[in-house]
C-alpha cells in the first residue's frame, strides 16, 4: 500500500491555493468520530503515527460540553457549517470551522480574528476537497486512499481481536461495458456500489478499489464466520440482475475473503491474502466467495514457477508447432492450422489454453506470436502451393502496433505468396471498436493476406462486425459442431450461419467435426471447409510430409489440385 497514511493529497496541502488564510490544520472525522484524515500540521502538532485510532475529544476534549456538541449535531443534521472560536477549545488563537464532509465531519483551524464569508466558502471549497481526496466520484464510496489508511490503522490487531478483508470483484463487467458502452458501465457500477453497500451493516465499510474492484472490511468478533456470511450474502445479492436503460445485465461478484491476524496482520500480507482466495474463487467458476487457506499459495506457486519459465521459453527453444488439416467440401485438404505448444522440461507439453493468457497477460505474446508465424509460413513454403497456412493471432498482438509491417516482412523474408497465409483473429480483438483495428484488417486485406473469425458464435457476435469488418472465413466454434447432426437448435444455428456468410460473401469452416454423421451434415448444407478429429488430429511438423502424400494419393483429394 502507498505510504500516504499521514499526507493530505496535494489540492489540500497547506501552500493550496483554495481556501484563502493558509491554516494547515485540517482533519477529517467519520460518523463515530474517530480520525480518518488529517494534515501534516496536526500530525507533527499530536505526534501521531497513524498506529493507533483516535477520537475526537481526544484532539479538541473541549468539543464534548454540550453547546458545542449540538453545533456539531447540527452541522451533521443540516449541513451548516458552524464556527467556534478556538480559544474556548484549545489554547490557540483564532476560529475552527466545522463542515459536514460525507458522513463524517471536517474540522479546519483558521488563525486570526475575522472569518469572513469568503474564509467561511473557502474552507468548505477545502472540506470538498477533502472529501474528493477521499472518496470515489462515480461511487460515493471511500475510495483506495482511505481504504488504506483504514487498514493501516487497524492493523495489527491483537490475538483476540478480528478484522475481516474481502476482495470483491463482478464477473462479466467488461462486456457489458464493451457491448452497452461506457455510460451503462458507469452505472453498473453505481448500482453495484449501492447494493455492497445496503448489504452491510455496522463495523462494516465498503470502498472502490479501481475500475470494478471493491473492498469490504468488516471488524467482526467471530471469524471467519461473520465474514463468510457477508460475503454470501453479497455474492446471493449480485445473482440478482440489473437493470440499465432498460435492458436486465447479470454481473456477478468473486469475493476472495481474508482474516486478521489469521492470514497476515500487516496490510500488505492480508492483501495479498485476500486476492488469493479471490484468485481461487475465479477459477473455481466465479460468483461465488472463498476464504483464504494455505493450501491455494500452492496453486499460485506453482503457476508462478509456470509463469517464471514462460518467461525463458522461447530462447530454451521450447515452443513447437502442430499443423491440423483443413479440407474443403470434397475433403481435399486445403492447408493447415498452425497450432502453438510448449514442450515444458519439467511439465511436459502444455495445452496453449493453460500458457497463452499467461503469455498475454506478461506481455509475452508478440514474441511468441512472431515466432510462430515465421516458424509456421516456413514449414508451409514446403508445402504443395495450393495449401494455405492458418495462424491464430491472439488480441494482445493484434492490438500491439506495427502487426501488419511484422506479417509483411515476415513474408518476404520466408518467401511466401501472402494469399497463402490466414490469420485467424476472434471477436475479442474488435470489441475496441477503434479505427485502428478495422485499419489493421483493411491493410491486411490488401495485402491479399486472409482473415478468418475464429471461435464464431462464442463470444458476443455482434452481427455488426460483419458489416464493417472484411473477412474471408467464419469459423463456427465446435461448440455448436458437437451435437449436430441430432439436435435441431445446433442445426438451425449452423446452417443460419452457413447461410449468413455466404450472403456476404464469406466462407465458413466447421471446427471440431469428430465423426463422419456431423462431416456429412455439413457437406449437405453447404459448410466450405471442415476441421476436426474426424479428418485429422493436429500433426507433428515431422508427419506433415507423410500426410500430404498420402492425402495426395487418396481418393479423398480433388484431382485438379492434386497436380500441383
Ligand atoms: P482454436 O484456434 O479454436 O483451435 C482449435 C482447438 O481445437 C485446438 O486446440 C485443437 O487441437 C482443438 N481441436 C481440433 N479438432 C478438434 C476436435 O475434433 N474436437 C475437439 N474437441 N477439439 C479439437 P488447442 O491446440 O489446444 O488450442 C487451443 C486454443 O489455443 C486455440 O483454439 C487458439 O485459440 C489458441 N492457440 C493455439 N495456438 C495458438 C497460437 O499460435 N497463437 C495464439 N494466439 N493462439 C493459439
Ligand atoms: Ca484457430
Ligand atoms: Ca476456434
Amino acid at each position: 500500500m502507498p505510504e500516504n497514511r499521514a499526507n493530505w493529497s496535494q489540492p489540500v496541502s497547506p501552500k493550496s491555493e483554495v481556501g484563502g488564510p493558509a491554516a494547515g490544520v485540517f482533519s477529517l472525522w467519520d460518523a463515530d468520530f474517530k480520525l480518518i484524515n488529517w494534515s501534516e500540521r496536526l500530525k507533527e502538532r499530536l505526534g501521531l503515527t497513524g498506529d493507533a485510532p483516535v477520537i475526537l475529544c481526544e484532539v479538541y476534549p473541549k468539543l464534548v460540553d454540550p453547546d458545542f456538541a449540538a453545533s456539531i449535531q447540527l452541522v451533521l443534521d443540516t449541513g451548516e457549517p458552524q464556527t467556534i472560536r478556538l480559544s474556548n477549545v484549545t489554547s490557540e488563537r483564532g476560529h475552527l470551522l466545522l463542515f459536514r464532509a460525507n458522513a463524517g465531519l471536517a474540522i479546519v483551524e483558521i488563525d486570526g480574528a475575522d472569518v469572513d464569508e469568503r474564509t467561511k466558502a473557502g474552507e468548505q471549497e477545502r472540506a470538498l476537497l477533502i472529501h474528493q481526496a477521499t472518496h470515489d466520484v462515480l461511487t460515493g464510496l471511500a475510495n483506495r486512499r482511505q481504504f488504506g489508511d483504514k487498514l493501516g490503522r487497524i492493523l495489527p490487531v491483537s490475538e483476540n481481536a478480528s478484522v475481516a478483508l474481502m476482495q470483491v470483484d463482478l464477473d462479466d463487467f467488461k462486456p457489458v461495458n464493451d457491448t452497452l458502452g461506457h455510460g451503462a458501465g458507469d452505472t453498473v457500477l453505481k448500482l453495484a456500489a449501492e447494493r455492497i453497500r445496503r448489504t452491510l451493516g455496522k463495523d462494516e465499510t465498503a470502498y472502490r478499489l479501481a475500475g470494478d474492484e471493491f473492498a469490504v472490511i468488516q471488524v467482526a468478533q467471530e471469524q471467519p464466520s461473520e465474514a463468510e456470511r457477508l460475503a454470501e450474502l453479497l455474492v446471493s445479492e449480485f445473482r440478482k440482475p440489473f437493470t440499465v436503460d432498460g435492458i436486465t445485465v447479470f454481473v456477478g461478484a468473486s469475493i476472495g475473503v481474508a482474516i486478521a491476524p489469521r492470514d497476515g496482520n500487516e496490510s500488505e500480507q492480508l492483501m495479498k491474502a485476500a486476492d488469493v482466495a479471490l484468485y481461487a474463487a475465479k477459477k473455481e467458476g466465479r460468483r461465488r466467495a472463498r476464504t483464504f487457506d494455505s493450501s491455494m499459495l500452492q496453486v499460485l506457486e506453482q503457476r508462478e514457477v509456470l509463469r517464471r519459465s514462460l518467461r525463458v521459453a522461447l530462447q530454451h527453444g521450447e515452443f513447437f508447432i502442430e499443423y491440423q488439416p483443413l479440407v474443403d467440401r470434397s475433403l481435399a485438404v486445403t492447408g493447415f492450422e498452425a497450432l502453438l505448444r510448449w514442450r515444458h522440461p519439467i511439465l511436459g507439453v502444455v495445452p496453449p489454453v493453460a500458457f497463452i493468457p499467461m503469455a498475454e497477460a506478461d506481455g509475452l505474446m508478440s514474441e511468441i506470436g512472431q515466432w510462430v508465424l515465421e516458424e509456421a509460413c516456413r514449414e508451409a513454403k514446403g508445402w504443395p502451393a495450393h495449401y494455405t497456412v492458418a495462424v491464430n493471432v491472439s488480441p494482445a498482438e493484434f492490438l500491439t502496433p506495427g502487426l501488419t509491417d511484422r506479417v509483411s516482412q515476415t513474408l518476404d523474408i520466408v518467401g511466401l505468396p501472402s494469399d497463402r497465409l490466414e490469420l485467424e483473429i476472434t471477436e475479442t480483438v474488435l470489441l475496441e471498436r477503434t479505427t485502428n483495428n478495422l485499419d489493421t484488417l483493411n491493410t491486411l486485406n490488401v495485402l491479399g493476406i486472409q482473415i478468418a473469425l475464429d471461435d464464431f458464435g462464442t463470444e458476443y457476435s455482434s452481427l455488426s462486425y460483419l458489416k464493417n469488418f472484411p473477412f474471408d472465413t467464419i469459423k463456427i466454434d465446435k461448440y455448436f459442431i458437437n451435437d449436430l447432426p441430432d439436435d435441431p437448435k445446433s442445426q438451425t444455428i449452423v446452417r443460419f450461419v452457413i447461410s449468413m456468410a455466404h450472403g456476404l460473401d464469406m466462407r465458413v469452416t466447421a471446427e471440431g467435426v469428430e465423426t463422419a454423421e456431423q462431416a456429412a451434415w455439413l457437406q449437405a448444407e453447404g459448410c466450405d471447409r471442415l476441421q476436426g478429429y474426424f479428418l485429422s488430429p493436429p500433426l507433428g511438423a515431422g508427419m506433415i510430409d507423410g500426410f500430404i502424400q498420402r492425402s495426395l494419393r487418396s481418393g479423398l483429394v480433388d484431382n485438379n489440385r492434386a497436380e500441383t
